[in-house]
């Protein structure tokens, strides 16, 4: 292998005694990855000829590129670029609320009792984001994220939105059972989410108005494709990649997910919400069992 140990970053400077704690988890991280390639004998190797990445993780560059190399690109390439800012992104977003990067797609439901605790109504922020109605509510943890984006647009002159927010599991049913009655079945699941589908459900995504066609190219979608990640908030659905989401293009549409994991999904899924939240829904759990703290 030709990568040497890096040393740590400032912020994560670890004492040289935590280096056998160091060397026991990687060899604890070698048994859990070991599934992931059984041709290799982990356990016969010494772990200082396979120096661990990130003082945060005890994985090889070999485990990690194992890792992602089944996965869409671009991040097998740019993992094998960057290992170790792929590690120090993964470590932030792995201290977040799991349901802020769960996947919630057309195979991955919620249950219908899920209901996010910490809901506010938008009507609370008067003057400060605009709102279609007085009961558009978000999650709270989402709230000075998406104050400090519309006061941002408002003073380069766009003035968002938010048409639709938080919406119930029974709510989702009867919107989408209206465009099914409207539309047929095949068209509705094209655009609209069958209930426990919904990202709306989570309470972090938004839809931006005008919803439609007619929101592309606007003041306020040129803006938010600029802008809106270094907020924490991510386009779900983008253009040209239904077969990957499930949907057709929603420029109007973001999820929230922090500032964190938008950085990493810029910087190494090609700025693909669905690629990075597919590959966290797989590998969190052994990402989260090479932590060595
Ligand atoms: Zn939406």
């Amino acid at each position: 292998m030709s990568v040497v140990r890096s040393a740590p970053s400032p912020g994560t400077r670890r004492g040289t005694g935590r280096l056998f704690k160091i060397v026991s988890a990687a060899a604890a991280a070698a048994l859990v990855l070991a599934g992931c390639n059984a041709a290799r004998d982990v356990n016969a190797e010494e772990p200082e000829d396979d120096p661990v990445l990130h003082s945060s993780f005890s994985l090889t560059e070999e485990q990690l590129l194992q890792m992602v190399q089944s996965q869409p690109d671009p991040l097998p390439a740019r993992v094998a670029e960057q290992p170790q800012r792929f590690l120090e992104l993964a470590d932030s977003v792995l201290d977040l609320e799991h349901d802020f990067i769960l996947l919630v797609d057309k195979q991955h439901p919620l249950p219908p009792d899920y209901q996010p605790a910490d809901l506010v109504s938008l009507s609370d922020y008067h003057g400060r984001i605009g709102y279609a109605a007085a009961d558009r509510a978000v999650r709270e943890a989402i709230v000075d994220d998406l104050l400090a984006m519309a006061e941002e647009a408002r003073e380069d002159g766009v003035h968002l939105l938010v048409q639709s927010a938080y919406r119930s599991w029974s709510y989702q049913q009867t919107l989408f059972s209206n465009y099914v009655a409207r539309h047929g079945e095949e068209a509705a699941e094209r655009f609209s989410a069958r209930p426990g589908h919904s990202q709306h459900q989570l309470g972090t995504a938004v839809d931006f108005a005008p919803i439609g066609h007619q929101f592309t190219g606007t003041d306020d979608d040129l803006w938010l494709r600029e802008n809106a990640w270094r907020f924490g908030f991510s386009l779900s659905y983008p253009d040209g990649l239904e077969a990957v989401t499930g949907y057709i293009y929603e420029p109007w549409h973001y999820r929230w997910i922090g500032r964190d994991a938008t950085q990493l999904e810029r910087e190494f899924f090609g700025g693909i919400q669905q690629y990075m939240l597919e590959f966290l829904h797989t590998h969190a759990d052994t990402l989260r069992a090479a932590r060595i703290d």
